[in-house]
């Protein structure tokens, strides 16, 4: 795919910018924006680790294709708050996260900087040795994702709603569902069934992340049922999270408020029930922790 950033048409928004003159819809220019890269220890345990003095090294960045109205790292995702640099000292950064001893490098919403991201992985090939981890929204373009072949080991994709009238009223995406299905079975061509190392890190493969929605576990059981019957559940991992935090006012009554005990159960024993193997979140968990600071740290 030639990827012509002069009328971008990176991810299914398709917006057009010409980036070398302004920003896209999802705030993204020429060069990739950032708002922190350090080790991070809120991942799922294979890949975050357990060991205090590391984490994952995690880079995030600014601007975002869907952009949901209920995101956690607003500031980032919405607001664009961030500090622009160039592609070698991206490469750097990556070496550096490395350095400190991360089990990983993962880039977390990457999606408008992909030819970046490629770029600066092309910068660092033979001297970055930890696995790369794609870290999504799930709203990718399957001809963009073809662009990371070779170069992910592990995807991280969200599957967050299949309702075209949910995604609507959360981030202006009634296709984010046919979208999202069909990158995933594209993270799941690249990478194959899961492969994990002997000290329990996962070195290649798929967790899919689903956030169960206050009021809209229906939604989250035709979600897991799809998921269950296109691809086997034993080559993917579910993490499935609880920490739905209403932070701005939503159409639907119920997204005003948080996910329930008994909601967050009912759906995780559907996944159960399924035979999905991976993660869940103790409902206690649900707080800020896991969002870290944006204060441009190692940018
Ligand atoms: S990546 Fe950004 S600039 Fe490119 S099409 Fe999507 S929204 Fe527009």
């Amino acid at each position: 795919m030639a990827v012509d950033l002069t009328h971008c048409t990176l991810c299914p928004r398709e917006c057009g910018a010409d980036r070398t003159q302004k920003q896209g819809r999802c705030g993204a220019g020429m060069l990739p924006r950032l708002a922190r890269a350090a080790l991070h220890r809120w991942e799922e345990p294979c890949i975050s680790g357990s060991e205090p003095e590391r984490g994952s090294g995690t880079v995030f960045f600014s601007g975002c294709p869907l952009g949901c109205r209920f995101c956690q790292n607003a500031p980032i995702s919405l607001e664009n708050f961030g500090r622009e640099v160039t592609v070698s000292r991206l490469g750097e950064i990556f070496l550096e996260l490395q350095e400190q001893g991360a089990w990983n490098l993962n880039l977390v919403s990457a999606a408008q900087y992909l030819p970046q991201v490629v770029e600066a992985l092309d910068l660092v090939r033979g001297r970055l040795g930890i696995p790369v981890v794609y870290n999504s929204g799930g709203y990718e373009k399957v001809e963009s994702l073809r662009l990371l072949e070779g170069y992910v080991d592990i995807y991280l994709p969200d599957l967050k709603f299949m309702d075209p009238a949910l995604g609507t009223d959360c981030a202006d995406a009634p296709d984010y569902f046919a979208v999202a299905s069909a990158a995933i079975l594209e993270m799941v061509r690249q990478t194959g069934s899961l492969q994990m190392g002997e000290d329990g890190m996962l070195r290649r493969g798929v967790i899919v992340r689903h956030l169960v929605l206050p009021g809209e576990r229906r939604d989250s059981e035709r979600l897991l049922r799809w998921l269950a019957q296109a691809v086997p559940v034993e080559d993917i991992f579910l993490s499935l999270m609880s920490q739905y935090t209403p932070c701005r006012p939503m159409e639907r009554k119920a997204l005003n408020r948080r996910l329930s005990t008994f909601e967050y159960n009912w759906v995780r024993d559907i996944a159960q029930g399924l035979g999905f193997s991976g993660f869940g979140q103790e409902r206690s968990s649900a707080r800020e922790e896991y969002t870290p600071p944006f204060d441009l740290t190692g940018v």
